[in-house]
């Protein structure tokens, strides 16, 4: 029986491998958890929402190489804003680290994991956030997976926007403080809940995305920070999508709206504008973040940031510190985008942001879409069900500073080309 399950299953290398492992195990059980899973990944390909990865052989840039195409590829759907995946300065930075600093630190940072470049770059996050402090973790997945649990108790409530990145909503429920889901962008629904838990709760905490990642669109954080003032509560925003090229200079959500300083908690990524390789950081008050270093499981247990990460990272601000005109470019390139796209007769979600989501509703019509788009050397990404909500399937374009005014407007030619052949404009 075992043996037909391998026969049927597992290509020979592997069934050699394999076969022990099964005999040991039980093969029924094994038998039954491989169908099991195949059940539900065909599930996954019969509605439509099958996630395929493209191959890139090149770096990550404007330009690009993808497997099983000749031709340059022009690369519309990555969170490289400002384009300094592949600055030269940027990567001479990461090759220089790895000279002096090695490839890895085999620790984590209270161990023997923490080097001048590291506290550098906290440095240069606090300052360019105007913030007293910050603490790096190996992603903003980590950091919002590590922030409330440290930071809240039961006797706390936090209020989250209910279409907060996945990463918030898993941080929120390793917490255990009393849990409020407001709706989406909802004043209403988080003031009477603020009114709802009164003021039995130690702390309070509202918690959004500064910009949400789906729809490009922005919370509306100068009214959620006075609805916190008047309820007493403290306040977080998850910029990922917003430091180094939102608002005039890059500052972010408080910047876009002149709000800055209002904000109590800030969580970003390095792994997007701040030069794509890797890692997050929480910024704000001194003695959060000396509790995070003390408590935060996601840093206490997992290994710190590699040197040439953070080299290249500090190189980022270097420049972000220096000069806002990346990401005034990028505004620029965002704003020619939209209006074109916007004319031609396309729904374009979303507020002045790069991210540039072009709804078309059905999850296969995007998928198709951003295939035929492909062929015309644009590369951009079908989002559907369960990333967005079911009958919300769209290409979510995002726009770089390093997109030139004709890159985007080939991009437009393409959309209204695919667009008419597949009947979404006239
Ligand atoms: N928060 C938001 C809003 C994001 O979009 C992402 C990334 O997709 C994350 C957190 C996680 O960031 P990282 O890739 O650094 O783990």
């Amino acid at each position: 029986m075992m043996i037909r399950g391998c026969k049927v299953f597992l290509k020979s290398s592997v069934c050699r491998v394999g076969l022990a492992g099964a005999l040991s195990r039980g093969t029924h059980a094994h038998t039954a958890f491989r169908s099991l899973l195949k059940e539900q990944l065909n599930a996954i390909k019969v509605a439509g929402t099958w996630k395929a990865e493209r191959i890139i052989t090149s770096k990550q840039d404007v330009g690009i190489s993808v497997q099983g195409s000749n031709n340059k590829i022009l690369n519309f759907c990555a969170n490289n804003y400002l384009g300094l995946s592949s600055h030269p300065d940027v990567v001479e930075a990461g090759k220089k680290a790895l000279d002096e600093f090695g490839a890895g630190l085999s620790s984590v940072r209270f161990i023997c994991g923490t080097q001048s470049i590291h506290k550098k770059l906290e440095r240069q996050i606090s300052e360019f956030h105007g913030r007293e402090d910050a603490i790096l973790y190996p992603s903003c997945f980590d950091a919002n997976a590590g922030l409330f649990e440290a930071m809240l108790g039961p006797e706390d409530a936090v209020f989250s926007d209910e279409l907060n990145h996945a990463s918030i909503i898993d941080g929120i429920r390793l917490c255990k403080a009393k849990k409020y889901r407001y709706k989406h962008r909802d004043l209403n629904d988080l003031e009477n809940l603020l009114k709802e838990a009164g003021n039995s709760a130690r702390t309070k905490l509202v918690v959004t995305d500064g910009v949400f990642s789906m729809d490009g669109n922005v919370a509306p954080l100068k009214a959620i920070c006075d609805l916190a003032e008047k309820y007493n509560a403290l306040t977080f925003i998850d910029e990922c999508h917003a430091t180094g090229f939102f608002g005039k200079t890059g500052r972010g959500t408080e910047e876009f709206f002149g709000i800055e300083g209002r904000v109590d908690v800030i969580n970003s990524t390095l792994g997007k504008a701040l030069g794509g390789a890797a890692g997050g950081y929480t910024t704000g008050p001194k003695e959060l973040i000396d509790l995070l270093r003390q408590k935060s499981r996601p840093y206490l247990f997992s290994n710190s940031l590699p040197p040439p990460v953070v080299a290249s990272a500090s190189k980022v601000f270097d420049l972000l510190l220096s000069s806002s005109e990346l990401c005034e470019r990028v505004a620029k390139g965002t704003a020619r985008f939209r209006s074109a796209m916007t004319k031609a007769g396309f729904t374009i979600s979303g507020e002045q942001h790069p991210i540039c989501p072009v709804m078309l509703g059905d999850a296969r019509l995007a998928s198709q879409f951003a295939d035929k788009m492909l062929l015309e050397g644009i590369y951009v990404i079908g989002f559907s069900y369960p990333v967005v909500p079911q009958g919300k399937a769209r290409i979510r374009v995002q726009i770089s500073s390093a997109h030139s005014d004709d890159d985007i407007d080939r991009a437009v030619d393409a959309f209204v080309r695919i667009g008419k052949e597949l009947n979404v404009v006239s």
